[in-house]
């Protein structure tokens, strides 16, 4: 029976995650991923996406798709570098530069992916990654693939960075500070005026992971550094085109020098198959409509300012957001995921996260409000939070 084809040791391993009451199966969709869904045959309201501004199921990118598919065809046929590159991704990254205002962009075929290839790509032994201890864990393991020496801050500590800057400056050749632009789990914003001056100070590179603020923050959805006016002073600046674009993959938007290097080192470019055409197409237009109009942001900010105002109206613990992720905080654990199937039992469906995602007694509901969300649906699933909340006596 222990036969190593027979993964005992997996099934080992799997059975501790039930023993511990964290085995899960995987949630099924029937169907597009909108406001309101079909989720394990259940209609239910979407408040877990990151479909920020409605744009998965937008019926203006499933038409831009299928003309590039018409036109390029379903695949990419090769990684960039041999003879994958099409007119198409090359119109995608002068678009992104653009939308970005930065001189160039580089597209990789994920956000993940991204993190993964470029930060490897800019280090190397004799360096030093400096990383916010809540990063995401794409820019962990694209450490880990970087020869650098790692160190980590104080979550959005200004003294606890400079600390470490101060000690490696002397030591190293070059120092990255890379942090997320948006914290994806409270919804809070890097404080990156200070971190763009404490680089400045130390002569560190800036990496700042945008993926919850590009579509989200600044005008129109330029994202964080937009937000805070700080173009030309972050080296790299990362973003997805999976949450609020709406479709998939990654991008660095910076220098000319960083996209000329990264076509030459940046691995997922060497040797993984270019983003298939129907995917660029519809991200083109996705971010010419976000070129066009303040529309979609304006209405995303105004759904997230409506629930998170009538959540905290009743007495949820909301944190401390300043974005439209909004965590209603529960505390323990089980509690968390008991609220969760109850909220999905009465029609809503948000994940509960909890401990090792986020610290032991901080579980809560993660709710992603969108663009995409009417205002009734929104005050059905408050209605919904405030019954399950007096249920299980968090609300009084
Ligand atoms: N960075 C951050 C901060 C993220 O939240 C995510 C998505 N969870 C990623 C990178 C990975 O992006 P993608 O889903 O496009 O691979």
């Amino acid at each position: 029976m222990s036969n190593i084809h027979d993964l005992v040791f997996l099934k080992e391993k799997i059975q501790e995650l039930k023993d511990q009451g964290v085995y899960r199966k995987l949630p099924v969709l029937e169907g597009a991923n909108d406001a309101e869904v079909i989720l394990n045959g259940k209609q239910v309201i979407n408040l877990s996406s990151n479909n920020y501004l409605g744009f998965a199921n937008h019926p203006r990118l499933k038409k831009a798709s299928i003309e590039a598919i018409e036109k390029y065809g379903a695949g990419a046929g090769a990684v960039r570098t041999i003879i994958g590159n099409m007119t198409i991704h090359e119109e995608l990254e002068e678009l992104l530069a653009k939308f970005k205002r930065e001189e160039a962009a580089m597209v990789f075929q994920s956000g993940f992916n991204c993190n993964a290839g470029a930060i490897q790509a800019i280090t190397e032994k004799g360096d030093i990654i400096i990383s916010d201890e809540l990063n995401h864990a794409s820019i962990i393991d694209g450490a880990r693939l970087s020869r650098a020496d790692k160190a980590v801050y104080k979550h959005a500590d200004m003294d606890s960075l400079e600390q470490v800057l101060k000690e490696s400056r002397d030591k190293y050749r070059n120092i990255l500070i890379i942090t997320d632009g948006v914290f994806s789990m409270d919804g809070d914003i890097a404080k990156l005026p200070e971190i763009v001056e404490l680089a400045e100070k130390y002569e560190a590179m800036t990496y700042v992971d945008d993926a919850h603020g590009s579509g989200v923050l600044g005008e129109s959805g330029r994202g964080t550094v937009d937000h805070f006016g700080l173009h030309g002073r972050i080296d790299f600046t990362i973003g997805t085109l999976s949450k609020a674009i709406g479709v998939v993959g990654g991008y660095v938007a910076g220098s000319k020098t960083m996209q000329e290097w990264l076509n030459h080192r940046g691995r997922p470019i060497l040797f993984s198959t270019a983003l298939p055409p129907a995917s660029v197409g519809a991200i083109i237009e996705a971010i010419r409509m976000l070129m066009e109009t303040t529309e979609y942001t304006d209405r995303l900010w105004k759904n997230a300012k409506h629930f998170k105002q009538k959540l905290g109206a009743l007495g949820f613990n909301t944190g401390h957001s300043e974005t439209p992720i909004t965590p209603v905080i529960i505390g323990d654990e089980a509690k968390t995921m008991e609220f969760s199937r109850r909220l999905f039992d009465n029609g809503v469906f948000v994940s509960g996260i909890v401990f090792p995602t986020v610290p032991k007694g901080t579980g809560r509901l993660r709710c992603m409000v969108t663009a995409g969300h009417t205002e009734e649906q929104l005050d059905r699933a408050v209605a919904v939070f405030e019954k399950v909340g007096k249920e299980m006596n968090i609300l009084k």
